[in-house]
């Protein structure tokens, strides 16, 4: 029986991490879940799943959160704030925290896992792009397991060798990871169309369903950029090991080609259940309530290279990751804040490129490592990133 804290239990991996919990109650046992805002469908997950815990991030609504789970006959303990979110992922009787909080809120609680050594189930991808080596040493200072969840990662990760050792491919036989990804819904959209995208367009993917900011980021690719310096930190690649391919069909998840020219893929339908349960349960595979591939009728396998006037945030990501740890949090602090500006109907679609690239040509590199840096960095990024979409509004 393990026991598992959920963080951002109300978003879309957060719900599929419950639904496949669900499916193994003689295996899980559920401690904490956590959300933001929404209270109520919070308090009814913690009806169903029978959480000891429930943690809502946002203290201002304490009172509110109390009088509801009252209200609803919910029996887990309320919290609230960041502490408590750091508390339940890091208590000592978890087993396991699946950190699937979005952009750099989820950095404290998943860094809470990692140093108090649980068994991390990495899906909030800006954590370590935010701060990669001090992320990836704590875990190895307290023993830590990180499974990436991430659907690429995960999948990278199945087609590792046994052998396999941390930061250096070539000593596996591996030449290349082959880090695939759609291309979103402007894939063939006209570039002079690009200025009028809709926040409802660029919300709708043609083969995943996901919250709202990670979608976004996959119609700009800037999910792949993210992706891209995730799997430099969780492989201890260089860039140079790293290839994107665009593959429309999201049948195959990710590849690692090796010397001996073999490629080992791993596929499947697209849906997060698989490699969540992969999580869980490795080393063993469960149940995941997701149907096998149907080869019969499965559609063309494509392949291309993403184009860089299509997709400059993908380019500017890698570009950041050869620059270093400054680099890369700015860049993902910058891209939080022009998506939420998107989002919010303030800049134009192709304007989160410009205010990410901005952004960082704005900002000398600096070497940054302790976490009072590196949330420093954040935050000066977010100001600059602030001002220019001021400037454009
Ligand atoms: P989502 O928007 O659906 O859910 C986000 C969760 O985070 C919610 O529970 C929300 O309450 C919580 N949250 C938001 N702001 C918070 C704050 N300030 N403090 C505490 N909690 C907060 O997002 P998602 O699609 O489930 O993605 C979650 C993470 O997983 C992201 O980092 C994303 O990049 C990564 N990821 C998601 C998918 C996917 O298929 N959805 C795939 C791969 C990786
Ligand atoms: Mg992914």
């Amino acid at each position: 029986m393990q026991t598992i804290t959920i963080l951002g239990a109300t978003g879309s991996i957060g719900c599929s991490t419950l639904d496949v919990i669900a499916r193994h109650p003689e295996r899980y046992r559920v401690f904490a879940i956590t959300g933001n805002s929404q209270l109520r469908p919070l308090m009814e997950q913690a009806l169903a799943c029978g959480a000891r815990y429930v943690v809502v991030a946002d203290e201002q609504r304490y009172t509110e959160a109390k009088a509801l789970a009252a209200d609803m006959g919910v029996q887990s303990e309320v919290l609230c704030g960041v502490k408590a979110l750091e508390d339940v992922s890091s208590a000592p009787e978890v087993d396991a925290v699946m950190a699937a909080i979005v952009g750099a809120a989820g950095l404290l609680p998943t860094l809470a896992a990692v140093k108090a050594g649980k068994r991390v189930l990495l899906a909030n991808k800006e954590a370590l792009v935010m701060s990669g080596a001090l992320f990836m040493d704590a875990a190895k200072q307290s023993g830590a397991t990180i499974l990436p969840i991430d659907s690429e990662h995960n999948a990278i990760f199945q087609c590792l060798p046994h052998t396999f050792t941390y930061g250096n491919l070539p000593a596996s036989g591996i030449s290349s990871i082959l880090l695939t990804g759609s291309g979103g819904p402007f894939r063939e959209r006209p570039l002079t169309d690009f200025d009028s995208i809709t926040v409802e367009e660029a919300c709708y993917h043609p083969n995943w369903s996901m919250g709202r900011k990670i979608t976004v980021d996959s119609a700009t690719m800037m999910n792949k950029g993210l992706e891209f310096i995730e799997a430099c930190w969780l492989f201890g690649a260089s860039p140079d090991d790293i290839t994107v391919v665009l593959h429309p069909q999201s049948t195959i998840h990710s590849m690692v080609q090796y010397v001996d020219g073999s490629v080992i893929a791993q596929m499947g339908n697209p849906d997060m259940r698989t490699p969540i349960a992969y999580g869980l349960a490795y080393p063993e595979r469960i149940d995941a309530g997701v149907g096998p591939l149907d080869f019969a009728t499965l559609a063309d396998l494509t392949f291309s290279t993403p184009c860089r006037s299509r997709f400059p945030n993908l380019y500017l990501a890698i570009e950041a990751c050869r620059v270093g740890q400054s680099a890369t949090t700015r860049l993902n602090a910058a891209n939080e804040v022009a998506v939420a500006a998107f989002l919010d109907g303030q800049i134009r679609f192709s304007d989160i490129a410009r205010i990410n690239e901005q952004t960082l040509n704005k900002m000398e590199p600096i070497d940054v490592y302790s976490l009072q840096q590196i949330l420093e960095q954040d935050q000066l990024a977010r100001h600059t990133a602030a001002e220019l979409i001021r400037g454009l509004m």
